[in-house]
C-alpha cells in the first residue's frame, strides 16, 4: 500500500517540492497541481524542472505519483469552454508523461456523460502516451456528472480510462461509508471494478451523509468518523494508493491516524 497527501509545488524546486514533502513526511506517494487549479492558464516547465523531478523520484522512496486537474475543467460542457477544457487536460497528461506521474486525476464536470467520455479520449489522444487518466467520483450537485459508479463505469467502458474513488465525495453522495463501507466497495466493484481503481482519495466528510455537500474533514472527525479505518484494512484494496486531501495543517495528525488504522508501525519512516 502507498500512501501520502496532496503536496503543495510552490518554492524553488518547483514540481519536485511535492516530492520533498512526500519524503519528509515518510510517505511514498504524492499528488501535485501541475497548475493554478483555478486558473486556465497553464505552467511552463522551468529549466531542470522535470529533471530535478525525475531524480528525486529515482533517488527517493515516493512509488506513486498524481496529478490532480483544474477544477475549472468541465469536459461535460459544449462549445469554447469544452475545448478549453480538452486542452487543459491535455497539459496535466503532457506534464505528467514528461514528469513520469503515474496518474491524472480529473472531475468530469457537468452535463452530459457522452461528452465527457468524448473530452477525456480526446484530451488522451493529444498528449503522449503513459499516465494513467482517471475520472473522480463526485459528491453530487446540478446536473454533475460521475455521482453514482454505475454512471462512471458505463462512462469507462471500451476505454482505458480508470476511476478514482473519493471517501468523502462517496459519502455526501449516499455511499454509506459510516455504516457499511465493505458494501460500499462490494458496489464499486461489481460496477467499475476495483481493477479500474488504482487511487483513492482519503478524506473524510464535513458534510452530512447524503448532502451532496463537498467538504473535507481530517480522519476521524468528520461525517464518516471511525468505519473509515476499515478500508484501509479491506484486503481488496491492500495494492491501491491512497491520497489525504485533508487540511493541511493536520498533515502529521492525519498521517498518524491513517497508520495506526492500517496497523503502520508509526517509528518505521517508509513502507
Ligand atoms: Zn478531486
Ligand atoms: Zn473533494
Amino acid at each position: 500500500m502507498h500512501y501520502g497527501f496532496h503536496n503543495s509545488i510552490s518554492g524553488r524546486r518547483g514540481y519536485a517540492a511535492a516530492l520533498d514533502t512526500a519524503e519528509r513526511l515518510g510517505t511514498t506517494a504524492a499528488q501535485l497541481f501541475a497548475k493554478s487549479p483555478r486558473s486556465w492558464r497553464t505552467r511552463k516547465l522551468k529549466p531542470g524542472e522535470a529533471e530535478a523531478f525525475r531524480d528525486a523520484l529515482a533517488i527517493g522512496h515516493v512509488r506513486r505519483t498524481a496529478i490532480h486537474a483544474s477544477y475549472l475543467v468541465n469536459l461535460g460542457a459544449e462549445g469554447e469552454l469544452w475545448e478549453k477544457s480538452v486542452f487543459s487536460l491535455a497539459d496535466d497528461l503532457e506534464k505528467a508523461a514528461l514528469l513520469g506521474v503515474d496518474y491524472v486525476v480529473v472531475h468530469p464536470g457537468s452535463g452530459s456523460a457522452e461528452r465527457v467520455r468524448e473530452g477525456a479520449l480526446k484530451a488522451l489522444a493529444l498528449a503522449p502516451a503513459g499516465p494513467w487518466l482517471l475520472l473522480e467520483n463526485v459528491a453530487g450537485g446540478g446536473r454533475k456528472v460521475g455521482r453514482r459508479f454505475e454512471e462512471l463505469a458505463a462512462l469507462i467502458e471500451g476505454t482505458p480510462l480508470g476511476v478514482t474513488l473519493d471517501t468523502c465525495h462517496a459519502f455526501a453522495a449516499g455511499y454509506p461509508l459510516h455504516k457499511d463501507p465493505a458494501a460500499v466497495l462490494d458496489e464499486l466493484d461489481r460496477t467499475v471494478g476495483l481493477e479500474r481503481v488504482p487511487l483513492v482519495h482519503f478524506n473524510d466528510s464535513v458534510g452530512a451523509f447524503a448532502s451532496g455537500v463537498d467538504h473535507h474533514a481530517n480522519l476521524g472527525e468528520g461525517r464518516i468518523g471511525q468505519e473509515l479505518a476499515a478500508l484501509l484494512r479491506d484486503p481488496r484494496l491492500s495494492d491501491k494508493t491512497f491520497i489525504m486531501e485533508t487540511p493541511k495543517a493536520y498533515d502529521e495528525q492525519n498521517l498518524a491516524t491513517f497508520r495506526r488504522w492500517a496497523g503502520i508501525d508509526q517509528s518505521s519512516k517508509t513502507q
